[in-house]
């Protein structure tokens, strides 16, 4: 069985061959693939669940399947494996030492709810506290005391700490027959011993509010491609009612907006790889629940590297999907209907066009997490905060923390970066 945080007052460095920062696909695959070959590992994720951006998809391409079909088979050689340790609500501090005799500090948070949580949900049917829905970003809402989401490993709930002193969450921990809810835990720090390093922190979307002719969070209509995938997965703030945030109706008409903010001296200058195939698998999403539906996609070239030009080809055929050369200019609103206008130029006419479409979904890139919050020791990142391939000096990069890529892409690279990591030896 993969173990968890050490009990409170075990003070003793743990060793390690190797840790892992970053509970997504890469974090999650260099773990395993680590650990099933014998080796100590400790994985490190900040939030309270593994899974990271892949967790909350909808489906995810080339298969088209929901994430449960790769995670539940990665949770579950991750459960039954006593080599890996899995510490959540956790950040490293500091490292000091080098490859072969790291020592790195973490900092545990408290979760407020201890291993004796069966996720049976009690305590959230009595809590009278709502906090914004992180998970569905920001839509809807989610008790002070929640599971972060369906697949969540560890499968235990998890209070926000800024309602840990509430006097309100009295209910639910008197809710709990497990007595598993302890609102005194406290922040520790703990210490790890270890031969390397992988940092697998990966990304976050663009801030779609920077783009400021595009109208997001100025007018309901204009969402994300993140927001797009929670809107159709069953587990989402809808039950995978794919509906126009202003007012509930179904959509007759939707616009995709690529390279929003990408390939854009003023935003990202990098194309992020996933966004045209992810906006084309989004559009099926649309047309398969509404069949009368039509799509409006607007691109500057698109990008389906690989076999994917398959799935490019096949939507092509779709004579309710319109593809338009021009990048979207501006945004703007019809105040009757609350329709948004999208003003494109055509790139290679130069005609100027205006779209009316019911809601817009824009295709923002991948920005590394990496490039606020590197590693901390001497690492080497690229110009836009991606970590530059290894040195051989520091940590070594695993996933999307090193360049904007698919799942596949992310679990190959990821796997390579647990072989360097024993390669690299030391730590017990
Ligand atoms: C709209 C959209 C749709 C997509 N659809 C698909 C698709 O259909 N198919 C496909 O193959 N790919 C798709 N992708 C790409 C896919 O999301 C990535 O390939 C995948 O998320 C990469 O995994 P990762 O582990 O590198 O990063 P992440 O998923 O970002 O995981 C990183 C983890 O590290 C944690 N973390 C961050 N900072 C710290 C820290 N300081 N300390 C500890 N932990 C930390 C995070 O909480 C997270 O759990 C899509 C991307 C977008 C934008």
């Amino acid at each position: 069985m993969a173990q968890f945080e050490p009990v409170a007052g075990t003070d003793e460095p743990i060793k390690a061959d190797t840790l892992v920062v970053g509970g997504g696909i890469a974090g999650m695959t260099t773990a395993i693939e680590s650990a099933e070959v014998g080796k100590q590992v400790v994985l490190v994720e900040k939030l309270p669940s593994l899974g990271g951006r892949v967790a909350a998809m909808n489906q995810y391409f080339p298969k088209l399947c929901p994430p449960s079909c790769g995670m539940e088979i990665n949770l579950k050689r991750m459960r039954i494996n006593p080599f890996v340790r899995v510490l959540t609500l956790a950040e490293v501090v500091s490292v000091s030492g080098g490859p072969g005799d790291f020592e790195v500090k973490i900092k545990l948070s408290p979760r407020f709810v201890t291993e004796k949580c069966t996720a049976c949900g009690e305590c959230e049917k009595v809590c009278e506290i709502e906090r914004d829905d992180d998970f569905n970003y920001g839509i809807g809402k989610t008790k002070a005391i929640y599971l972060p989401h369906q697949l969540a490993y560890p499968p235990r709930y998890v209070v926000d700490p800024q309602f840990a002193g509430d006097a309100r969450m009295k209910k639910c921990v008197e809710a709990c027959e497990y007595d598993a809810i302890d609102l005194n835990q406290k922040e520790r720090t703990i210490t790890v011993k270890t031969g390397a390093i992988v940092w697998a922190t990966g990304w976050r979307p663009y801030d779609a509010t920077k783009l400021d002719t595009l109208g997001f969070g100025q007018y309901p209509n204009v969402i994300t491609n993140v927001m797009m995938e929670r809107y159709a997965s069953e587990s989402g703030p809808t039950g995978g009612e794919i509906v126009r945030p202003s007012d509930g109706a179904e959509v007759k008409k939707v616009g995709f907006v690529q390279c929003a903010g990408s390939r854009d001296e003023n935003h990202l200058p990098y194309c992020s790889a996933i966004c045209c195939l992810a906006s084309m698998k989004q559009a099926t999403y649309v047309r398969e629940r509404y069949p009368e539906a039509e799509i409006h996609l607007f691109y500057i070239d698109v990008r389906s590297p690989g076999r994917m030009e398959d799935f490019y080809i096949k939507v092509q055929k779709d004579e309710k999907f319109f593809f338009h050369r021009g990048k979207v200019a501006q945004i703007l609103e019809n105040p009757d209907n609350k329709n948004v206008i999208l003003e494109a130029e055509n790139t290679l006419t130069g005609q100027i066009t205006q779209t009316e479409v019911d809601m817009a979904v824009l295709a923002i890139g991948m920005v590394p997490n990496t490039a606020d919050t590197p590693p901390p020791l001497d690492t080497q990142l690229d110009e836009f905060g991606f970590i530059a391939p290894d040195t051989g000096k520091g940590v070594i990069g695993a996933g999307t923390t090193m360049q904007p890529s698919d799942v596949a892409t992310t679990v190959q690279d990821a796997t390579g970066a647990a072989l360097k990591a024993i390669n690299q030896g030391g730590g017990r």
